[in-house]
């Protein structure tokens, strides 16, 4: 049998005996595929320094069957990361996302929209740095193509579009549905009263907008921490596995943000 040939995000790498190593990597047409890459770590290997995390490479492999491994046989570089350059915010942003690839059960149906969304984040946080957006924008998607997350145009309660008139005033906090000024009333079940109306419209400008389009504006609503949380939750949800890499992006996000690009 031939090798298969594919583009393909490298999400994780795990050592293997002395000089061999387990790579997972996201595919654009074969979903998640987990490989055996033979002498990964030798310094003479010609893989050294292409398959490595969060960088977008051409691969060859054999695919595995059943329980076994599929076996790597060759790679080049499409795109790099040079993790020691980016900035801290860089690179938790690309951990997380590498997360986010690892728990979620990537379905064939969905999984070349899932790999065109990581490859457009890399390279938008390789040329432009991290911003706070990009981290919305990611977990919107995600929940999104995992079919988990109520339409950011409509009240979630009445279905009415929002706009200058109507706007979010309320929140479901678990499906992260807006709700409307009529709909959130404090009788409105389990939702959540507050003016939402920045996460709404950015929500819905998301729809229509790749992700290097995003405007750069340093300002995010002042609930980005809230929903932020709420969006991860959802995730968390639908893979039933903590994100754990959501902490340490969230504390340097908070603790210096005057070193925000
Ligand atoms: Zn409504």
């Amino acid at each position: 049998m031939h090798p298969l040939e594919d583009d393909a995000l490298v999400l994780r790498i795990y050592p293997f005996a002395e000089a061999d190593a387990v790579v997972v990597l996201l595919t654009r047409h074969h979903g998640k595929v987990r490989l055996m890459a033979k002498g990964l770590k030798k310094i003479r290997s010609r893989h050294l320094g292409i398959v490595s995390p969060f960088n977008l490479i051409t691969v060859q492999f054999k695919p595995g069957q059943g329980d076994r491994l599929g076996i790597l046989s060759g790679a080049t570089l499409q795109f790099g990361v040079d993790i020691a350059h980016g900035s801290l915010h860089d690179f938790y942003f690309l951990s997380l996302m590498a997360e986010v690839g690892m728990i979620m059960e990537i379905d064939p149906m969905t999984g070349e929209k899932v790999f065109r969304l990581l490859d457009a984040l890399v390279h938008c946080v390789v040329n432009h740095g991290f911003r706070e957006i990009l981290l919305w924008y990611l977990l919107f998607w995600i929940a999104r193509l995992e079919g988990e997350l109520a339409d950011p145009s409509a009240c979630g309660i009445c279905g009415r579009l929002f706009n200058a008139n109507r706007m979010a005033l309320g929140l479901n906090p678990t499906t992260l549905a807006f709700h409307c000024r009529t709909c959130a009333t404090p009788a409105s079940s389990g939702g959540l009263g507050g003016d939402y109306r920045g996460a709404q419209r950015a929500f819905q400008r998301f729809l229509t907008t790749a992700p290097d389009r995003l405007t750069t504006s340093r300002s995010v609503p002042k609930e980005y921490e809230a929903i932020t949380r709420l969006l991860v939750a959802r995730i968390e949800q639908l893979s039933g596995r903590a994100i754990r890499s959501l902490t340490p992006l969230l504390a340097v996000l908070l603790q210096q943000p005057e070193a925000k690009k």
